[in-house]
């Protein structure tokens, strides 16, 4: 990997252009990482794009970014995306082992920013292969941090973090050494609803939930964002990225997004990462690392943001983050499982078949199942967590079915 040119905005040799697959490119992050490839001067090259279900999208995408290979996860959309990159000399593939391809072809720099469990196996065997993986999808992490850990380690390699509080502290740790961390803070904005009663919170409809104040971003995630499940899936992802415990991983609501990340060292200093609230920042952050690119992202300008205001998460209004917590702090899967109930739950909330409140509820009792039944366990490998999902996943549309029977 050489990326050491100083400015984005010079031409790149071809000896310094970092080649780059875009898994999950058609969606928010994906979209963000192709604008700033779009507007690097040549600094990257994508080598493949892969997409869950839109073939125009994903053709049209790797048609501008001059992509090699385009893989849809969506079987039946192979035939329009095949004809939609005719004569463009892009190869078309379809089905989940695409998405595998996709990933396992050469390039510097693997963005993994598909939405939820659907992106386990890919970015793992990108990770198996030896690959920089720029981090976006927190479910990996979630659903099988130790194996991810475990494997980027065997390999060599390194899980470098999009979301943008893990940014944050990653930049904020510097190459402290973790016995002198205190303590390390993620910020939550407190989304939509974090004014709100929790009577009306427990009503809130799709609409309210997918309004967020300070963030575009895809369905699954501003739905975890508005009941603070994020965070609570944050705080996780945190625990397996910085490899520490639940008790040095504090959360404070920040509405402002501004501030990121903090990290407070045992001699008293902190330091915090800030940015304005633009994906393009850890993304660009990402792609260039260990050196800096030009970008347009936005900019931040503090005195336009006036005030800065930070307070405690409220846990009886957001039980989700209670739940969350509980299941890092208990172990022996329950991360796997969470992460699983909520998928469900949250798919379920945006088809109208349960309340908003549910979903707290519906990942809980998924918990507390799988503690009382023995299936909870800490998954050893990927395959192991992918197992335990399936079998909460089932569960969780079996509770499903019998509600709505009982309806
Ligand atoms: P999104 O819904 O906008 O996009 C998801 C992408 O994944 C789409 O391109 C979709 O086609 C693709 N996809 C779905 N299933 C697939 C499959 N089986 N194979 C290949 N591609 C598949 O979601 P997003 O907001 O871009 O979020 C992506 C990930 O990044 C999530 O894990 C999210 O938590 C994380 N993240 C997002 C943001 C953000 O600002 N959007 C911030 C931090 C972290
Ligand atoms: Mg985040």
């Amino acid at each position: 990997m050489n990326n050491t040119r100083k400015s984005g905005q010079e031409p790149a040799t071809a000896r310094d252009v970092r080649s780059v697959v875009i898994l999950g490119a058609t969606g928010s992050i994906g979209r963000s990482t192709a604008e700033i490839i779009s507007g690097s001067a040549g600094a990257f090259r994508v080598e493949a794009v892969a997409g869950g279900s839109n073939p125009l999208a994903l053709a049209k995408l790797a048609r501008t970014l001059g992509a090699k290979f385009a893989a849809l996860a969506d079987p039946s959309g192979y035939a329009e995306l095949k004809e939609s990159l005719s004569g463009s000399g892009i190869k078309a593939a379809a089905g989940d082992a695409a998405v595998v391809e996709a990933a396992l072809r050469p390039a510097d720099i693997v963005m993994g920013a598909i939405a939820g469990t659907a992106g386990v196996a890919p970015t793992f065997a990108a990770l198996s292969a030896g690959r920089t993986v720029a981090l976006a999808n927190k479910e990996c992490l979630v659903c099988a941090g130790a194996p991810f850990m475990r494997q980027a380690a065997a390999a060599g390699t390194r899980l470098l973090p999009v979301d943008s509080e893990h940014n944050a502290i990653f930049q904020a740790m510097g190459d402290a050494n973790l016995d002198t961390i205190e303590m390390i803070t993620l910020t939550a904005s407190g989304g939509p609803f974090r004014t709100w009663t929790s009577e009306a919170i427990a009503k809130a409809t799709p609409e309210q939930a997918l309004n967020h104040p300070n963030w575009s971003m895809g369905p699954k995630i501003t739905v975890d964002s508005a009941g603070l499940m994020n965070k609570g899936l944050e705080v996780i992802e945190a625990h397996y990225l910085f490899g520490v415990d639940a008790a040095r991983l504090d959360i404070i609501v920040h509405a402002q997004s501004v501030v990121h990340g903090l990290v407070a060292f045992t001699d008293g200093s902190v330091t915090a990462g800030l940015a304005a609230p633009d994906m393009k920042v850890p993304i660009a952050h990402c792609l260039s690392y260990p050196e800096r690119s030009t970008t347009a992202a936005r900019r931040l300008d503090l005195t336009a943001t006036g005030q800065l205001t930070f307070e405690r998460p409220d846990f009886e209004r957001f039980p989700a983050l209670r739940v969350a917590l509980d299941a890092l702090r208990t172990g022996r899967g329950l991360p796997t499982v969470l992460n699983a109930a909520n998928e469900i739950a949250v798919a379920a909330f945006l088809n109208r078949l349960i309340s908003f409140h549910d979903i707290a509820r519906m990942v809980e009792e998924a918990c507390n199942a799988a503690l009382a039944d023995g299936t909870a366990h800490e998954p050893e490998t990927v395959a192991d967590a992918l197992a335990m999902d399936h079998a909460v996943r089932e569960r969780a549309r079996s509770v499903l079915r019998q509600r709505a029977a009982c309806a």
